[in-house]
């Protein structure tokens, strides 16, 4: 027995690390990650323990994905924007853009039809100006309550992160965040923010976040089950 043999989608990793850890994605990927001088048996083992997890977790991604069906970007789809369901219409018109009118998310094209790259292309450029915008709005808000400076903003796609705060204060943010309610993205604003002054996610780092925040766990909770849910177009 191999442990493809347990799980056709699951990938080994063996690292310095000193602890087993398994991980399982929206996408249904697996990764086991073990200490170098961990035999493949104990390995097998651990997996065969967590079996139920790994199970519960897989249905959990079954159930989500017959919700939510992935965007297809045609006509009639429901896109996320600020927390709120927007039904995709495509239009035909002289320019190419993007707007909202009231539930739907409009989008003109130039042709009576375009192939699901250029929506998707225009869709992208659209969230992500958006993203820019309201991102830097929200950092402009929270930054002056914090005791510690940032030196350098960006946006950008990221595959399995919201946001991230180097060491020598560079905020990086993922522009799909602007899927999430407002409320969520302010938490990921706070708490990168808080990383400013504890670069680690000890008790110190939490109770900053809770005090620009006292309810962030309900949107921290939100981003864990809906997560996977921002995104636009095929995979992140
Ligand atoms: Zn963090």
């Amino acid at each position: 027995m191999s442990l493809a043999d347990l799980f056709p989608t699951l990938t080994l990793e063996k690292s310095q690390r000193r602890s087993i850890a398994i991980g399982v994605y929206s996408d249904d990927r697996i990764t086991v990650r073990a200490p170098l001088r961990v035999s493949l048996r104990d390995i097998e083992r651990f997996v065969i323990e967590k079996t139920p997890w790994i199970q519960k977790r897989l249905e959990h991604n079954r159930r989500h994905r017959e919700k939510f069906p992935p965007m297809t970007c045609k006509e009639g789809d429901s896109i996320l924007y600020l927390g709120q369901d927007y039904r995709l219409t495509l239009l035909k018109e002289k320019k190419q853009k993007v707007w909202l009118d009231q539930n739907q998310l409009c989008l003109s094209l130039k042709q009576d039809s375009a192939p699901k790259e250029t929506v998707i292309k225009l869709l992208h450029q659209w969230f992500k100006a958006q993203a820019t915008d309201i991102l830097q709005d929200r950092v402009d808000l929270y930054a002056p309550l914090i005791p510690k400076p940032f030196k350098g903003i960006r946006f950008r796609r990221m595959k399995s992160r919201w946001g991230s705060c180097s060491y020598h204060g560079e905020l990086c943010f993922n522009w799909l965040l602007i899927m999430a309610p407002i409320e969520v993205v302010d938490y990921v604003v706070i708490h990168e923010l808080c990383h400013l002054v504890h670069h680690n996610h000890s008790q110190k780092f939490w109770n900053l976040v809770h005090t620009y925040m006292p309810d962030y766990k309900q949107h921290k909770e939100w981003l864990k089950q809906h997560g996977n849910r921002l995104m636009l177009g095929s995979g992140k």
